[in-house]
């Protein structure tokens, strides 16, 4: 066996040093539609979780990333899958389902997606309660 298989995909992380650096407040979070602040961009726009202003991703023109450069807010959630956590610093995903503090975030938005989530591969309920 190859020690150099590195063809799975990161692992999300379930901690991240940088957690406080999160808004106290993450329910009210812009709409997913919300346009990059400086390029109004809306294909591939992060908030950041910090401020909670919307940024486009490296792939546009990399406002998140100025964003971060600028004011070392490093956790971003993607507008379009707001289970998709990013740090900066740690330059790796984070698993919100996991990390009690960006439960708060995820819990408003996604409970239909949740619902979904538990319709499809019948997660049994007493399951999800037991964890809350
Ligand atoms: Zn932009
Ligand atoms: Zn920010
Ligand atoms: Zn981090």
């Amino acid at each position: 066996m190859a020690k150099e298989a590195g063809f799975s995909p990161p692992k999300a992380k379930t901690w991240c040093d940088h957690l406080a650096l999160l808004s106290s407040d993450l329910t009210r979070i812009p709409k997913s539609d919300t346009p990059c602040k400086r390029c109004q961009d809306l294909k591939e726009t992060w908030v950041c979780l910090s401020c909670k202003d919307v940024f486009c991703s490296r792939i546009v023109n990399r406002h998140f990333v100025e964003h971060y450069e600028q004011t070392n807010h490093c956790l971003a959630a993607s507008c379009r899958y707001h289970q998709r956590i990013w740090c900066f610093r740690c330059e790796a995903l984070l698993d919100a389902r996991v990390i009690p503090q960006l439960r708060s975030f995820l819990s408003p938005f996604n409970v239909s997606f949740f619902a979904f989530v538990i319709f499809i591969v019948h997660i049994p309920i007493t399951h999800i309660l037991s964890h809350v």
